[in-house]
This record gives structure tokens, C-alpha cells and sequence, in this order.
């Protein structure tokens, strides 16, 4: 491990979630995220380039607007420190190495989908087509498993879902099963089935945890898209493991 590498790769992690933040928050609604400087929500103040310095910009004006001083949400600098933090965990565990740029697409958009997920209810269809053209390039260039694995695993999935849409009457969305198909091409048959019950797993334990604190009521609508991708996150680090444990539980 390199530390060099790895201050240029958490720092990297911070700049692009900055950008993940923005185009979570701007693609469901058709703002373009490219162009258009950001603006303070409250006073809308064009940010200048001292604001918008990822993390140390939220420290340093201890999360409040220099110019209307309101204060400005704590998710920018979450978003922002996770997605470094990510990038070197990845880094520490596989090294310079096409299966640490496959975690980092991944935690992309993962990132992009629980912004959005969370503010929304929604998993833009246009975030889901990028991703599934990468994931599919990346598992073209990078064979890890055979390609009928990516197939079978996107198709089962989107069929899975499909199926739980209709008995539940909408306890899962369509953004759900897209995503849960376009996660199919990067981790397989295998471990995409295993996100699937430890997606599940999550958001049972999430719902129960919010009902109890009073944060929703039972009959709320949950966003799933954040179950899904922390458990995509967790089966393409320890896939292996899970898979051993989950064919044995039967
Ligand atoms: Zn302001």
C-alpha cells in the first residue's frame, strides 16, 4: 500500500462525492448537473470556489451558508466523507487492481441511487443505463465470472422483483427491480441473490428501527434503493463468505 496512492485516492473519493451528492440531488428532477454552478438553498448565493471544497468547506463555515448563515444540511459532507472513505477501504483491501476500480463504480452508484432514493422515492432510469453499459464494459474487460452469470443474474433478479411487485401490491417499486437487475451484471447470479436477501434483511431491521423510534408510521413507504446497494456493497467485498454460509444454512 502506497501512501501517497491512498491520500490521492480518498481525496478523489471526496471530490466525485461531492459530484454524487449534486447529481443525486439534481437528475430525478432534470436540473442540469454539469453545467449550472450550485447555489445556496436557502438565499441562492452562487457558491464560490472557497465553498465548494469538499468537507473542509463544511468545517470550515461549521455547516452554515457564509452569506445568509442558514445552516446547510449535514448530508453534503456525509455523502462526501463516505465516498472517500470507500475509495480507500477498496483500495486497502484489493490494491491497484481492476477488481478495486469494479468497488468503485459500484460504490458510485450506490452513493448517487441513496441520495436520490432518499430525497425522491426514486432511482432516476438514466443513472441505471450508465451503469449498466459500465458494468457491462467492465465485466467484458475484467471476466471474474462467466458473462451467462451476469446475464442469468440480471434477468433473475428483474424477475424476482417482478414477482414480489405483484403479490405485495407495491411493496417494492420499479426503480427497485431495475437496479436490482443492473447489480445482476457486475456481482452474478450468485451474489446478486444474496444481496437480495440481505437487502431484505436490512430494510426489515431499517423499518423496524424507524416505526420504533417514531420516525415513520407503519403503513410509510420505505426506500428500498439504499437497502439494496449497502448490501450489493457488502456481498462484492465478502461475496465468497456469504455465499459458503447462505448454501449451507439449508
Ligand atoms: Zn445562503
Amino acid at each position: 500500500m502506497n501512501t501517497l496512492l491512498s491520500l490521492y485516492i480518498f481525496t478523489t473519493g471526496l471530490i466525485l462525492g461531492s459530484f454524487y451528492h449534486v447529481v443525486g440531488i439534481r437528475l430525478p428532477v432534470r436540473t442540469p448537473f454539469l453545467t449550472g454552478r450550485s447555489q445556496c438553498p436557502h438565499c441562492q448565493t452562487k457558491l464560490q470556489p472557497i465553498d465548494l471544497i469538499p468537507l473542509f468547506s463544511y468545517l470550515l463555515t461549521k455547516g452554515a451558508c457564509r452569506h445568509c448563515c442558514n445552516h446547510i444540511s449535514l448530508s453534503y459532507p456525509l455523502v462526501e466523507a463516505l465516498t472517500g472513505v470507500l475509495f480507500l477501504f477498496s483500495y486497502i483491501v484489493y490494491g491497484w487492481n481492476p477488481t478495486f476500480f469494479g468497488a468503485c463504480l459500484l460504490i458510485s452508484l450506490s452513493i448517487m441511487v441513496t441520495v436520490s432514493d432518499l430525497r425522491y422515492m426514486l432511482i432516476p432510469d438514466r443513472l441505471l443505463i450508465w451503469f449498466a453499459a459500465l458494468f457491462i464494459i467492465y465485466r467484458f474487460v475484467y471476466p471474474l465470472h462467466p458473462w451467462y452469470s451476469s446475464v442469468s443474474g440480471a434477468f433473475i433478479s428483474l424477475l424476482l422483483i417482478a414477482f414480489i411487485i405483484i403479490l405485495s401490491k407495491g411493496g417494492m417499486g420499479a426503480g427497485d427491480m431495475k437496479l436490482l437487475g443492473v447489480l445482476g451484471i457486475l456481482l452474478g447470479t450468485h451474489h446478486v441473490l444474496v444481496t437480495f436477501f440481505i437487502a431484505v434483511f436490512i430494510g426489515t431491521v431499517t423499518s423496524l428501527l424507524m416505526v420504533s423510534l417514531k420516525r415513520s408510521g407503519r403503513k410509510d413507504p420505505v426506500p428500498f434503493g439504499p437497502s439494496i446497494v449497502s448490501a450489493a456493497v457488502i456481498v462484492y467485498f465478502y461475496g465468497e463468505n456469504l455465499v459458503v454460509l447462505y448454501l449451507s444454512s439449508f
